[in-house]
């Protein structure tokens, strides 16, 4: 399938300036994966230029293989026990101060890595109390003992993406399941509800507006209080195939029903990705 001529609002004008070197430099110095390079984000270039980046902890290699995500499958790797200071490191080298933890999905670990997630939670409040974690965690195959490692061990906010409406789970997130990604939301409220909660969705799959808001009012049921919508784009031509770039005007739409609906914020347009701009969205919280 050929893929459309992007429209001009997703034309990504290219920064300049140091700081992309610098976290470049970081990253391989403490030997980190970003979410930001191995999905090839179009945010990139900017996030780099303003000393942000999303780690992505627990390998590069994923034990799932969604149709939209240019993470690779090939062989797990086996737990870096330096990963959680590294990480704490780099991020008080980077200045951050907010910090995105992701990882891959890794089924194959007894506890899918969520002892890991709590370790890196720990060691980067160690190295600086303030700073702001939020984990983008994958769904721990629906474990609330795994869970609960992570919320026990207090990030400020959890992050589960349920990437697309229910309908299209079986094409687009053939090893995931719809409830058990809202359940997992409603449970975090349920073990710790001063952690907040954020999902996110990708549009121009196929999806309807009806489908979207029920998708977002599923999410403000279990208590999700922050949430993105982005435009899909497909890492290449053996991926899910887009079915439509959808206009500003609709993102503009998603915000204001998601707003009605009672999230605390929402980012909705055609670049946003989970960890966009993730600072601003706790902004006055
Ligand atoms: Fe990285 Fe997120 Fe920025 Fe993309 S939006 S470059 S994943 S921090
Ligand atoms: Fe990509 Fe996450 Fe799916 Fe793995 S589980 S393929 S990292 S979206």
């Amino acid at each position: 399938m050929t893929l459309k001529r992007k429209p001009s609002w997703l034309r990504i004008k290219v920064p300049q300036g140091q700081n992309l070197d610098y976290v470049k430099t970081i990253l391989s110095d403490y030997s980190l994966n970003t979410v930001c390079q191995e999905a090839n984000c179009p945010n990139k270039l900017e996030c780099y230029s303003k000393k942000t980046a999303t780690f992505m902890i627990l390998g590069r290699e994923c034990s799932r293989n969604c149709r939209f995500c240019n993470i690779s499958h090939g062989e797990l790797q086996p737990v870096d026990e330096m990963e959680a200071n590294n990480v704490a490191e780099a991020s008080v080298k980077l200045g951050l101060k907010h910090v995105v933890v992701t990882s891959v999905t890794r089924d194959d670990l007894p506890d899918g890595g969520a002892s890991h997630f709590a370790a890196v939670i720990n060691a980067i409040k160690l190295k600086d109390a303030n700073m702001i974690i939020e984990v983008l965690i994958p769904d721990f195959r629906g474990s609330e003992e795994a869970l609960k490692k992570v919320v026990l061990a207090q990030p400020h906010i959890i992050n589960h993406n349920v990437e697309t409406v229910p309908r299209l789970y079986d094409d687009v997130r053939p090893m995931a399941d719809y409830k058990q990604s809202l359940n997992l939301i409603k449970q975090v409220k349920e073990i710790n509800n001063r952690i907040y909660t954020k999902s996110g969705i990708m549009v121009g799959m196929g999806e309807t507006e009806k489908e979207v808001t029920k998708v977002m009012k599923d999410l403000r049921e279990v208590g999700c209080d922050f949430l993105t919508v982005g435009q899909y784009l497909p890492p290449g031509r053996d991926y899910y195939p887009l079915v439509e770039y959808v206009t500003p005007e609709t993102f503009e739409r998603y915000k204001e029903i998601g707003i009605k609906l009672g999230f605390s914020a929402v980012a909705s347009s055609p670049l946003v990705r989970s960890s966009y701009n993730a600072a601003e969205m706790m902004e006055g919280k």
